[in-house]
């Protein structure tokens, strides 16, 4: 008998949990689409029970890159709802209007707010639903609660703050948990150290170093560039070494027809191309998100450079084409990075206080979380309307936000299509 008949034919002895009709795990903007997609669509008469799970003790979106000067990169009016509803309660407009600020927002003649004022608008909304997510609870597995050698259910098992462990049953279960900081190898031994830290902890992992000296920045993407600008701007004693593998810091293609990549009827475009295909055109508009920065600070960045010449003090250094090969920490030298020209492999060590890896993330860990279930479900077939392909004896459903880039395009991972995939799931759930 295999693992997969075995596992099958053995009923699940658990104690009974409660039963929802849904639970979404995480309760960042996809799942805050769905809540509020979810309130709008699903009549009360329909009973549809449903719950959010989320590991931070209260709603806050990328809360250590909220730096003074950022900006959105995409209009408000992708927000959460209003692709799919205009008229609802939920859109940045009305926020605004609540908030007593919407002629003065028409006055600042812009179609991006400053990440600050778009947080505070996405807690505005996760606000209205405290009462369907309980924070503070991460999830730690999703296993298959079998029932007469079917999985009837999904047990989703979480882990409060204080260490409690709860159980949940669903009929269907969405991830959206975002990003996972990509750490760089060379960098692996380095995990918990506080001086070297991914961009995701930028603003918390700074706060006690006061205002070190010397500081390295691994990347030359968006949270790169917004960084060491953030650093020049608010520690002028910083002396900045951006650590760079490209040959130059390159623009976000955002130009109209290009964008329109990010149109929701593009993702049906996408997906029903072949994986190869798939392919090359994630690789021929990769430069509309990845690796690259918004003109405008590109500009910036360039004139503090400039600036420097201008004075003859170099307070800080851009190393393209320039690697990390090896990484020391101790307390005299403080980060040792053993840094390797890609052009002629020659290698200089330099000493920091702290090191920022703006490296990006990977979107795997919904893999992880979905582990006990591997033997339901059908290796990287996700469905149109996102729903992951399992097995005939698998009953309930997963659906995946944000981690489906390979099949459904580059607009999986971002804010433009989450109002009309909430829509989508909801139609495949209820
Ligand atoms: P990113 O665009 O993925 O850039 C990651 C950078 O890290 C790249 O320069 C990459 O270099 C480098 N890198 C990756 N692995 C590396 C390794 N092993 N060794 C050395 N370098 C490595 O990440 P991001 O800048 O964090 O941006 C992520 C997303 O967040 C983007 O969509 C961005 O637009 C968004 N974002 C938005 C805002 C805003 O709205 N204001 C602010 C920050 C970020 P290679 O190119 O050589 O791979």
């Amino acid at each position: 008998m295999t693992t997969q008949t075995l596992q099958a034919t053995t009923e699940t002895t658990e104690p009974r949990a409660r039963t929802y009709d849904a639970i979404g795990v995480g309760f960042g903007p996809s799942n805050l689409a769905l809540a509020a997609a979810l309130h709008e669509r699903v009549p009360p008469s329909m009973d549809f029970s449903y719950r959010f799970l989320e590991k931070n003790p209260s709603f806050v979106w990328h809360g250590n890159m909220l730096l003074d000067n950022s900006r959105m990169q995409i209009s408000f009016m992708k927000d959460l709802v209003t692709l799919r509803n205009p008229m609802s309660r939920y859109s940045f407009i009305n926020y605004l209007k609540q908030k007593g600020r919407l002629q003065d927002f028409i006055n600042l003649g812009t179609f991006y707010p400053s990440r600050h004022e778009f947080n505070d608008y996405l807690s505005w909304v996760a606000a209205h639903f405290n009462a369907y997510c309980d924070y503070g609870e991460e999830v730690v597995a999703i296993e298959p609660e079998r029932s007469q050698g079917q999985v009837a259910l999904l047990r989703v098992r979480s882990r409060s703050s204080d260490g409690r462990e709860n159980d949940r049953l669903a009929r269907n279960v969405v991830i959206g948990v975002g990003g996972t900081p990509n750490i760089p190898d060379a960098f692996r031994s380095c995990r918990g150290h506080p001086r070297v830290f991914h961009s995701s902890r930028y603003l918390q992992a700074m706060a006690p170093l006061g205002a070190p000296e010397r500081v390295a920045i691994v990347g030359s993407g968006q949270s790169a560039a917004e960084i060491f600008l953030d650093l020049h701007d608010r520690q002028p004693a910083a002396r900045i070494d951006l650590i760079s593998r490209a040959p130059a810091l390159k623009p976000a293609d955002s130009s109209p027809f290009v964008n329109q990549i990010f149109n929701t009827d593009y993702t049906d475009y996408v997906y029903q191309r072949p994986a190869c295909n798939r392919q090359h055109l994630q690789s021929q508009f990769r430069n509309t998100n990845y690796s690259v920065v918004d003109l405008e600070l590109i500009e910036t960045i360039f004139d503090v450079m400039y600036q420097q010449k201008v004075t003859a003090t170099q307070r800080h250094s851009i190393l393209f084409r320039s690697h990390v090969g090896h990484v020391d920490a101790d307390d005299r030298h403080g980060i040792r990075l053993d840094v390797v020209c890609l052009d002629g492999g020659e290698r200089t060590t330099r000493c920091y206080d702290a090191v920022v890896l703006a490296t990006g993330y990977r979107r795997h860990h919904h893999k992880e979380l979905l582990k006990p279930l591997r033997p339901y479900l059908i290796e990287d077939q996700v469905n149109r309307d996102y729903r992951v392909g399992t097995t005939p004896d698998c009953q309930p459903a997963i659906f995946l936000q944000g981690c489906c880039e390979a099949t459904h395009g580059l607009s999986d991972t971002l804010l433009s299509v989450l109002p009309v995939r909430a829509q989508e799931i909801i139609d495949a759930m209820v």
